[in-house]
């Protein structure tokens, strides 16, 4: 051998594919034994069908392994400009706690867990989430918040689309006051459209007026305004409920610990940004937005809302509440599409007010308020409004370019106003030295003779306290917190802890590697607003995973900015709308969606605009082609689109794929494919090659962003030629989209940013020969899991061939009419051997779906598939009578460990078969902290923020002596 290819084969550039995929190559071909393949290929040649085969994979990179990958992405990073930027518009500078940042944004205990439906083994992060429902309670003045929205933009178009549907005379006419941030407008301008609403926009001077002549179902109004005014928003609020309309409050958070909540003046509906609570700017993303209403509204919110229940016990026990509202439930019904969300965000956020505590938060926000005051009195420019928070507005006129220029200089980006003013928002990273060196600049730099000027006018400071509950004054000690957040994290099971086989969410590895640059300051200090050159590295990160990805689906062009896959959905949807307006057939308005799909499809597919009819399934789970033939004939001149998802929700390759599309086609229908079940096709085939023409990635899934308990997510669209053109875009970066697009669908111009690396870095290290087989053991690991549960439980739905994709459903409806055993039963029994339950009830109702990934060691895989077989006994002692109906370890499941641990045990079954049924979990068992919680108990008594625990107890004790 050469010296370079012994150098090279030393390197092991590819290392890291060994990393990823869980099976080493001997257990690969013991796995193949046991499904009965000679090799992968043959196995993929039996699963996936041969006309669809057939990838090009050549413009992806060859594998590097960590280490490279990591430079490379630093060296990425380092090529942003970082500036402090003073642009606002509801992004702004913040200290994330070091205690925070490490402890909970680079700790996989919290970013790996999944979205908590299983409440018993979700309870850290679900208290975490009410603390942060009660911190937007306290600090908007209403009594209820949902446990996080996407961004601020997003997150006002939900108030408007909530406030058009709750509104009773049935106007369609939005009036918004034009000092609302100018991503905000634009992004409910493009929601409003498809659903028939009509934007007035009005300068807050003429909004009582506007409001009066206009009859809206809603205004909506920012607080303090884009350039920094602070109004008194109490006449508009009257205004509008003088008029009928229900009146929406984009506000900011630090703000409100000084000036009166909106909820106290009137406000239906409040909504913003919780990324100043110590959450990096992130070129423009993931933040957790949030959303307030009042109590008549909370039916309707949109997103996940957590609520304080009791345990089988009658213990206090946190979970999802009023989940009636969702997609997942209501489908075309549903108040919203929305699905992922941030939660890890909002746990950030939660943590920051935690940490400060009412009284830390208001003195960040006095000295921003202060600062502020300082740069106005400074200035030898006057101000544009008297009133502000942290925001000033300079009337600069013909200086303002050399203002600009001169801040740009000393390292500052401000942000221009029109073309004669400029506007500063300060944040609690400036320094005493930094905001000496913005006086110098703006007239006077010697801050011990400047004047403070202009600030809070006295008529709006907030009069009321806000985060009295204990958490928010309890953990100010360094100790105190990182033992806070500890416990938390202890409660909960996370992919740090054990497989997590959801079907459909594939819960795969979340590589260090992967997340060790987000938190790089290169990618975390950048403004999204900022100078477009100031954004090189990302811009050149951005346009590599864009081609990786065009690669991947086979498409011609790419968007990154939607942030989760409910708003790929929806911004795929509305470029297939705008390509048919584009050929003069804006009437095409009829959506085909087969019922097994997803809820976000028909949710997502009414926020289009279009008109969802649902086709059939049959027997097999396969889309019913001939009812779509029909359908597809019948509304041949108005169809807009098919929603398709493949492999199907069923997780099998359909043989009539290629034929579905052609059906779609024929008819002048566009195919949007659901890209959630990529895992099973990367490498092997591809959207573009079974004939869509548009799909969403969750790269939160697929591409390794960890799904951080509920968010955030990445939800990119990939789409044919003919569709490029009407991709969205975003009016104050041209980079975004082409110019011919349709606006867009989040605040930020590319989505959640900050996360993109990870997606980056794991299609670095793979490459494309590590990607490819990365789908293979993806399938292997199913089918080989299918073939060890397979005389334990029946397995539905297989390919021709009798292969699954890459997972598999396992049928439990059986069990209830032999032994009253519940699917829930078995989900809430795998807690007590220490798993997360798969995909419990989806697609098929009683079933659970299970989804190993390729990451998943093949010990793991035995170790679960040990735990259900050992489950499948217990359910066979109940079904021949040896164990009783109702008390037996799968009733009373979860077991607790004060309950194993009591002097008093009753049941006829011992405490060690209860806690330690398998020798495993002896040896590293997990306690669920809470019994099964009591879901209806919860709705029918709302309890979303935290008072002291005590009292919950209280209540509880009362409720279940009744
Ligand atoms: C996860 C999923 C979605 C929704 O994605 P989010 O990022 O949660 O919005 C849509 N369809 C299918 C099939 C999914 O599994």
């Amino acid at each position: 051998m050469s010296v370079l290819g012994e150098l090279t084969a030393l390197e092991d550039q590819g290392e890291f594919i060994r990393r990823h995929i869980g099976p080493t190559p001997g257990e690969v071909a013991s796995m193949l034994a046991t499904i009965g393949c000679t090799d992968l290929e043959e196995m993929t040649a039996r699963t996936v069908p041969a006309a669809i085969r057939g990838m090009d994979f050549s413009g992806l990179p060859s594998p590097v392994n960590e280490a490279a990958a990591i430079a490379e992405l630093r060296a990425l990073s380092e090529r942003n400009i970082r500036k402090r930027s003073l642009i606002g518009m509801g992004y702004h500078g913040t200290h994330t706690p070091p205690v925070i940042l490490r402890n909970i944004l680079e700790n996989p205990g919290w970013y790996t867990a999944y979205t908590p439906y299983q409440a018993e083994i979700a309870q850290g992060r679900l208290e975490a989430l009410v603390n942060f429902q009660t911190l937007i309670t306290d600090l908007t003045g209403l009594p209820v918040a949902g446990a996080s929205l996407l961004d601020e933009g997003t997150a006002a178009a939900e108030a408007v689309t909530l406030a058009h549907s709750a509104h009773k005379a049935k106007s369609d006419t939005l009036v918004v006051a034009a000092d609302c941030h100018p991503q905000t407008i634009a992004v409910v301008q493009v929601r409003a459209e498809p659903v028939g609403i009509r934007v007035v926009l009005a300068e807050p001077a003429q909004l009582a007026a506007t409001i009066a002549a206009e009859k809206p179902f809603a205004v909506l109004t920012q607080y303090p305004g884009t350039t920094g005014a602070l109004r008194d928003i109490t006449p508009e609020i009257e205004a509008a409920h003088a008029a009928g309309a229900l009146t929406i409050v984009a506000a900011d958070l630090l703000a409100l610990t000084l000036v009166t909540p909106p909820g106290e003046m009137g406000a239906d509906i409040v909504v913003g940004s919780s990324q100043r609570f110590g959450v990096p700017l992130g070129y423009g993303g993931p933040h957790a937005g949030y959303m307030a209403v009042r109590d008549a509204l909370k039916r309707s919110m949109p997103g996940r809302l957590v609520g304080v229940s009791i345990d089988a016990a009658g213990a206090p026990a946190m979970r999802l509440a009023l989940q009636t509202r969702e997609q997942h439930i209501r489908r075309e019904k549903a108040t919203s599409n929305i699905c992922t969300a941030q939660v890890l965000l909002a746990v950030m956020a939660s943590m920051y007010a935690v940490w400060h505590g009412p009284e830390g938060l208001k003195r960040i926000a006095r000295r921003v308020a202060l600062q502020a005051r300082v740069l106005a009195g400074a200035s030898r420019f006057p101000l544009r409004h008297g009133a502000f928070f942290d925001t000033i507005c300079l009337e600069t006129g013909a200086e303002t370019d050399a203002v600009m220029q001169a801040a740009l200089d000393a390292g500052f980006n401000l942000r221009r106003v029109g073309t004669d003013a400029v506007a500063l928002a300060l944040d609690e990273t400036v320094t005493r030295a930094e905001l000496a060196t913005l006086a110098g600049i703006l007239g006077q730099g010697d801050l011990a003779t400047v004047t403070p000027k202009g600030g809070l006018p006295a008529t709006l400071a907030r009069t009321t306290g806000f985060l009295k509950a204990e958490v928010f004054n309890s953990h100010h000690a360094e100790h105190s917190m990182l033992r806070y957040m500890k416990r938390l994290e202890d409660k909960d099971v996370a992919l740090n802890r054990s497989m997590i086989p959801l079907g459909s969410c594939t819960m795969k590895l979340n590589a260090t590697a992967e997340m060790i640059p987000v938190t790089f300051p290169g990618f975390a200090d950048i403004h999204p607003f900022a100078p477009v050159n100031q954004a090189e590295g990302y811009i050149a990160m951005i346009r590599q995973l864009e081609e990786w990805l065009c690669r991947v689906t086979g498409f011609a062009a790419v968007s990154l900015q939607p942030n989760a896959g409910s708003q790929g959905e929806y911004a795929g949807l509305l470029a297939i709308r705008a390509y048919h307006q584009a050929r003069g057939e804006g009437h095409r308005n009829i959506c085909l969606i087969p019922s097994s799909a997803h809820g976000t499809n028909p949710a997502s597919a009414v926020m289009a605009g279009m008109k969802v009819v649902v086709t059939g399934c049959d027997r097999d789970g396969n889309v019913d082609v001939e009812d779509l033939r029909a359908k597809a004939k019948q509304h041949g001149p108005n169809l807009a689109a098919l929603m398709v998802t493949y492999p199907s929700t069923h997780g099998v390759f359909e043989e009539a794929i290629r034929e579905i599309c052609a059906i779609i086609h024929a008819e002048g229908g566009q195919v949007y494919m659901d890209g959630a079940n990529m895992n099973a096709q990367v490498g092997l085939t591809s959207p573009a090659s079974i004939g869509a023409d548009v799909c969403h990635l969750n790269l939160h899934k697929t591409f390794c962003i960890p799904h951080g308990g509920g968010g955030p997510g990445v939800g990119p669209i990939g789409v044919a030629a003919h569709l490029a053109p009407h991709l969205p875009n975003h009016p104050l970066v041209a980079e975004a989209g082409p110019a011919t697009g349709f606006g867009p669908v989040s605040a930020a111009p590319f989505g959640s940013a900050a996360i993109l690396p990870i997606s980056y870095a794991y299609i670095r290290m793979m490459g494309g020969e590590g990607l490819t087989r990365a789908t293979q053991v993806a399938i292997l690991n199913a089918n080989y899991m299918a073939a060890r549960l397979r005389d334990h439980f029946p397995i539905l739905y297989r390919g021709g061939q009798g292969m699954v994709a890459h997972e598999c459903i396992l049928d439990c409806r059986g069990f209830q009419q032999n032994g009253g055993v519940l699917v829930e039963d078995i989900a809430k029994r795998l807690q007590d051997y220490g798993f997360h339950a798969p995909t419990m009830s989806w697609p098929v109702t009683g079933t659970l779906m299970v989804e190993p990934t390729e990451s998943e060691t093949k010990s793991e895989l035995d170790r679960f598939c040990d735990a259900m077989i050992s489950i499948r006994a217990e359910i066979r002692a109940v079904e021949q009578g040896r164990m009783d109906r109702a008390d037996n370890p799968l009733k009373n499941a979860p077991h607790t460990m004060a309950e194993v641990m009591a002097s008093e045990w009753a049941h006829p079954y011992s405490r060690e078969q209860a806690a330690f049924p398998l020798p495993y979990v002896r040896m590293n068992k997990y306690w669920p902290p809470v019994k099964r919680v009591d879901n209806v108990h919860g709705d029918r008594n709302l309890i979303c923020t935290c008072a002291p625990l005590e009292a919950y107890a209280e209540t509880a004790t009362l409720q279940a002596a009744e």
